[in-house]
């Protein structure tokens, strides 16, 4: 989850990206870790992250990753807004039944 900080994104959109791309289902931990259902390669995680860097990161115009992902109220679409050159796109909203479950640690 350091890599969302570091792309400024949302740990549960991009554990929501994740598991829809992958087909399965998983939860965050109390350290917001991804716990993922499933045997999985590091090689599958490295191109859905791509992927996702792609969709949601990566400026169209300039390749910035310097962006913001807003929801417009009206329409309920996401927009990527970049913030070094001010161009906008819609994306794709992200289809799955994921919900973030939280564990709480009991100790
Ligand atoms: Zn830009």
């Amino acid at each position: 989850m350091d890599l969302c900080k570091a792309m400024n994104r949302n740990n549960e959109h991009v554990s929501a990206f994740l598991l829809s791309e992958l087909g399965t289902s998983g939860s965050l931990d109390g350290q917001q870790r991804l716990v993922v259902k499933g045997r999985f390669l590091p090689k599958s995680f490295e191109t859905v992250l791509r992927r996702y860097v792609n969709e949601y990161v990566l400026c169209p115009g300039c390749k910035s990753v310097d962006t913001l992902l807003d929801r417009d109220a009206a329409t309920r679409l996401m927009y990527l807004r970049c913030q070094q050159c001010g161009a906008s796109r819609s994306v794709t909203t992200i289809k799955s039944g994921f919900v973030a479950r939280v564990t709480k640690r009991t100790h």
